[in-house]
């Protein structure tokens, strides 16, 4: 009788066990990681999304928001960003007035969803030497496109790495260890960049784009650029914009205009055919990366075919 009492309090005592562990295991999977212990990124679009990637690997578990090919400047989140926000670990955006310019989606959602900067959202340009607009009026506002400079990226990259290991340790070496071959890779690809358009005339080295996103590039890599208009917030096509840069145009030998992959070509198809200075036909990669599988379907080869058919354009 005794025995059997206690092999009862034995059985009890591990059927409550065994509720409190299922319990604690139920929690953790709601709360703070996912439950194969991967913790929960969000990052606000595809170019960063990819540098996340990049350092966190099968590691993480990463959202991002703005789809490839669509506009970062201005978005509005769907359902599931919301959901993936409200329960992220760790929240990478571009910030300098990028996804908190125009509608400020970003400003928005993170409000909405109880996140605080520093603590939970992060601007993965901090420590970046910024470029502001340059339009009438607009002048105390920052350029956000940082990331088309790679050394800009290799920032982006150390400030990911940072708050992946502070919200991870466990993982520490491994994110450190990713880093530092990205860095490789991305400085390799710099030093190139560096001396790509050294051969090309003076009279024909101007970057013609429809939005003014290559101003960091250029301070770069020692080609000056022009555009129809400054930054997608902005209104874009109008005829006064056209009007500006063909005037431009008529005091150059630039012979090659380009249109990037996230914006309307028809514009500058019309400034073509006015100057009778051909389009680019390759599209240029500045506010997202392309399709997986496509050529520039990640920052370090966005940033490479941007080079090549740059380059390829104006020694024509
Ligand atoms: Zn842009």
């Amino acid at each position: 009788m005794k025995r059997l009492k206690n092999s009862a309090i034995i059985w009890w005592t591990l059927v409550a066990l065994v509720t409190v562990l299922v319990g604690c295991g139920t929690k953790q999977g709601d709360s703070n990681s996912q439950p194969d212990g991967r913790i929960k990124v969000v990052a606000t679009n595809s170019i960063i999304a990819d540098i996340v990637q990049n350092i966190g690997k099968d590691r993480i578990a990463l959202h991002s928001i703005v789809p490839v090919g669509q506009d970062p400047h201005e978005y509005e989140p769907l359902a599931e960003d919301v959901r993936q926000t409200e329960r992220a670990d760790v929240i990478f955006y571009n910030g300098i007035n990028l996804e908190t310019g125009g509608n400020a989606w970003f400003t928005k959602l993170v409000k909405n969803a109880h996140q605080k900067k520093n603590r939970d959202y992060f601007a993965v340009s901090d420590g970046v030497d910024v470029i502001y607009l340059q339009g009438q009026g607009d002048e105390d506002q920052q350029d956000p496109h940082a990331w088309l400079d790679l050394q800009n990226g290799m920032i982006y990259a150390k400030n990911i790495e940072k708050r992946l290991a502070q919200k991870d340790p466990a993982n520490r070496e491994f994110y450190h260890k990713n880093l530092t071959k990205y860095l490789a890779k991305l400085t390799k690809l710099d030093k190139q960049a560096q001396a790509k358009f050294t051969e090309i005339p003076a009279e024909k080295k101007l970057l013609v784009t429809s939005e003014g996103a290559f101003k960091y590039f250029s301070r770069a890599y020692d080609l000056p650029s022009t555009y129809l208009w400054e930054i997608n917030t902005e209104e874009e096509g109008t005829p006064d914009q056209s009007i500006r840069l063909i005037r431009k145009l008529r005091k150059t030998k630039t012979p090659t205009l380009f249109v990037e992959s996230s914006v309307d070509d028809r514009p500058m198809k019309t400034v073509a055919q006015d100057t009778r200075i051909p389009v680019a036909k390759s599209k240029l990669f500045t506010d997202s990366i392309a399709n997986q599988g496509e050529h520039g379907d990640s920052y370090y080869s966005m940033m490479k075919w941007n080079l090549d058919k740059i380059a390829a354009g104006l020694a024509k």
